[in-house]
């Protein structure tokens, strides 16, 4: 492969011909029914989601930040409450827990899955205590069995917004916890074509408090108990999710593909480091993987990342750092008076974690230059 060969962290044009076929023909289908907003297209996709993830109840929402904000006001979560989630992950995670008034409890990551530490988390749990968020983070199984012990009976709201599909045991993410809550951002394994999100459940008193919520807390339309919010996820949007989630078993597959074809690169190059979270000079800290994984991230581990990021960008590939601060140490959350220092685990990973291009179309070749690429800067960092 050429130096001038540019390959993207993502590139979504890449949509298979047969695909934006059935997108055209769902955006007509939306078009001629005149229905934009709630209708068939969304209950349709609501019941093959449920049926996809095993779960009673699916509702179809806004984004994955709003399914983790109509959880949290679903168990009356507001002012007063504590809730527990990883201080490594997206910032909706603690973003939606400041939203409903509560305040958010960090704790520290397991250092070789990046994914929340049961053991922190109960110690953790008190009083206040009103609800537990862990993230199945890139695509990975939190550990739910020792989450659910822990937590007893708090409720759990799993933020699965990268981990579509992903099991924990014979059970899909999302179907463990009383809440879970996906993402179809673009970037994620199953993304559409804009802003949208799921909520699913199977206790149907709570669903039934989603349902309502998500519509402004009207019971029957513009009778309101309580206050909800517009929550809604747009009847055209359901339509192409319709058209990508027979799709999505095949894309997972692809994607693990590629993170297999990444270890035996790296493992044959003899760059991987014996312990993934004991990365030295010259190597590399593969995603452990030993729980089940969809990889919506192939996340590595290097000492010098920034250094690697840098390199591999002179060669045209892109990369991304998720994330570069944790959320102890965002500027909104000064209040909460957290130091640095305190999870040393999730701020080592802020420094030294690089996610590659792992998206289905990647091409042979363009993975064989991303691990080339690394495995050449790993050879001269080696070498000092
Ligand atoms: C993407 C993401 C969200 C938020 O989803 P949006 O649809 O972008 O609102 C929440 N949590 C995690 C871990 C995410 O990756």
């Amino acid at each position: 492969m050429t130096t001038h060969t540019k390959v993207p962290l993502l590139d979504l044009t890449r949509t298979e011909p047969l695909l934006q076929a059935e997108l055209r023909e769902a955006f007509e289908r939306v078009l001629r029914s005149g229905q934009y907003i709630m209708g068939p297209e969304l209950t349709a996709f609501e019941s093959e989601c449920a049926a996809f993830i095993s779960a009673k109840h699916a509702l179809g929402v806004s984004s994955g930040t709003d399914a983790l904000i109509l959880a949290l006001m679903a168990l009356g979560i507001g002012p007063g409450d504590e809730v527990i989630c990883p201080t490594y992950t997206f910032f909706a995670t603690a973003g939606a827990i400041w939203r409903v008034g509560a305040r958010p409890v960090f704790v520290d990551i397991e250092p070789s899955t990046y994914n929340c530490d049961p053991a922190a988390i109960r110690a953790k749990i008190g009083s206040r205590t009103r609800a537990i968020i862990p993230v199945h983070l890139y695509g990975q199984s939190a550990d739910m069995d020792a989450i659910l012990a822990a937590a007893g009976d708090i409720p759990v709201i799993e933020d699965a917004a990268q981990a579509i599909g992903t099991k924990c045991g014979s059970t899909q993410v999302g179907a463990l916890g009383t809440f879970g809550c996906f993402s179809f951002f673009p970037s994620k394994n199953l993304g559409c074509l804009g802003d949208g999100g799921l909520l699913t459940t199977d206790d149907g008193s709570l669903a039934e408090k989603a349902r309502i919520l998500r519509v402004h807390g009207a019971e029957p339309k513009y009778h309101h108990h309580v206050v909800g919010g517009n929550f809604r996820l747009d009847a055209l949007q359901a339509a192409f999710l319709r058209a990508k989630l027979p799709r999505l078993p095949a894309g997972t597959a692809a994607r693990r593909r590629n993170a297999a074809k990444y270890r035996e690169c790296f493992e044959e190059a003899g760059v991987v480091a014996e312990s993934p979270i004991d990365v030295g000079a010259g190597e590399i800290g593969l995603p452990f993987a030993r729980r089940d994984h969809t990889y919506n991230q192939f996340v590595v581990r290097v000492r010098c990342r920034d250094e690697l990021r840098k390199w591999l960008a002179s060669r045209g590939i892109g990369t991304e750092v998720y994330y570069p601060v944790p959320l102890h140490e965002q500027e909104c959350f000064a209040s909460l008076q957290h130091r640095a220092g305190e999870f040393p685990h999730a701020e080592r990973a802020a420094r030294e974690t690089l996610a590659l291009p792992i998206f289905p179309e990647l091409s042979d070749g363009e993975l064989r230059h991303v691990a080339d690429s690394a495995i050449e800067f790993c050879r001269r960092s080696a070498r000092g």
